[in-house]
């Protein structure tokens, strides 16, 4: 018997081999996969109890480079091997840049970078810097990078794997179909945080091809949120500097906005946008009572669903489903920061059981 037969489970193969049938991939093609995919749906009882609906966070910094940008990437950079790219290159505010690198020294490829000036998050910058990625700090904003990446693989021998190449979409449709298999339907409401938009675009597409086939009986309605300070889709316009913590969000002119406006209107679904004091105080209770870790951008999904609960908009008993888009240890100084600003850090105790039991505020309990 084979190790494989003997095993009561099996491991999980990435996006690629688990959907083949359902992605635009053949035996001519190279599977670039470092196994993403396959993440939890965790049920969240204090999301539930706060909301009266029944609330899922799909947690996509269980992924290998810890965003859900793997899904996509996989995809793209197996398309890429299979057209025969020797070097890939992207536009990213660094969940992109890390995914991108990653698969790409897999594979073999050279991986290019253009970051935008100032904070890039040093969690995703590591990544990049690991997996031997050429990193160009742009003086420019995302957008500006974006533009740039589009005219080298336009002009040049570089591939672009940016959201905008669709084999990111198409790989990242498969969250959609994970989340219909873990439930046995589509859920009533699907929260994601937008940038660039392409994850909302893509789940909406997951969802309408299981509804085509059968799979499910209902399409959920897409809700998509935006940092206030970086809001172009719920303000009607390009935001020329936009400005918030969440920086894996912060976009001014959304790559996918005009699928993400059909997604929108097909789905009833909503936009809205969040101050970055509510993404801090939402990332902050995620962490404390649900126990999961994310990085900002992450955490306005969270804070979406508070405030469209709080206008009456997601009736009782309904299923809610979340996708907290990368891991808190990205960017982690936020949980380090106090509201008031100041940074936290433990209570220094001496080697005494009695003075540390004390500082704890514990009883001896009788003999
Ligand atoms: C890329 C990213 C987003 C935004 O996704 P879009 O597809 O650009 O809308 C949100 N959160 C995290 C952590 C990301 O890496």
């Amino acid at each position: 018997m084979s190790a494989e037969e003997k095993s009561t489970s099996r491991q999980w193969r990435g996006v690629i081999r688990e959907y083949a049938d359902r992605l635009d991939v053949t035996d001519a093609t190279p599977i670039v996969t470092l196994g993403e995919g396959g993440t939890p749906l965790i049920p969240a009882p204090a999301l539930s109890a706060r909301t009266g609906a029944k609330v899922y966070v799909k947690y996509e910094g269980m992924n290998p480079t810890a965003s859900f940008k793997d899904r996509g990437m996989t995809m793209a950079i197996s398309k890429a091997a299979e057209h025969g790219a020797k070097a890939v290159i992207c536009a990213s505010t660094g969940n992109t840049s890390a995914s991108a690198a990653a698969y790409a020294a897999y594979a073999g490829l050279t991986s290019v970078v253009l970051v935008p000036d100032g904070n890039i998050a040093m969690g995703k910058l590591s990544q990049a810097v690991a997996h031997n990625a050429e990193i160009l700090q742009v003086k420019g904003n995302f957008d500006d990078c974006l533009d740039i990446a589009r005219d080298l693989a336009d002009n040049y021998p570089v591939h672009l794997v940016n959201s905008v190449n669709p084999d990111r979409i198409a790989g990242q449709k498969t969250a959609a179909f994970e989340v219909v298999e873990a439930l046995g339907d589509a859920p009533d409401f699907h929260i994601v945080p937008v940038g660039n938009a392409g994850n909302y675009t893509a789940y909406f597409r997951g969802y309408s091809e299981d509804l085509a086939v059968g799979n499910s009986t209902k399409l959920p309605r897409m809700f998509g949120f935006q940092a206030a300070g970086s809001a172009p889709i719920v303000r009607g316009e390009v935001v020329r500097n936009p400005d918030t913590i969440a920086s894996a969000i912060r976009i001014g002119n959304p790559a996918s906005w005009a699928l993400a406006l059909d997604a929108h209107k097909t789905s009833d679904g909503y936009f809205g946008a969040i101050s970055d004091t509510l993404i801090l105080e939402a990332h902050r209770l995620l962490s404390t009572e649900v126990g999961i870790f994310v990085e900002p951008a992450s955490a306005i999904s969270v804070a979406g669903l508070l405030e469209r609960s709080a206008a009456g908009a997601i009736p009782a008993g309904a299923t809610v489903v979340l996708t907290v888009t990368g891991h808190g240890l990205k960017d982690p100084q936020w949980a380090l920061r106090r509201a008031d600003g100041s940074t936290v850090a433990p209570t220094v105790v001496p080697v005494d059981t009695a003075e540390i039991a004390a500082v704890l505020g514990l009883q001896k309990v009788p003999a």
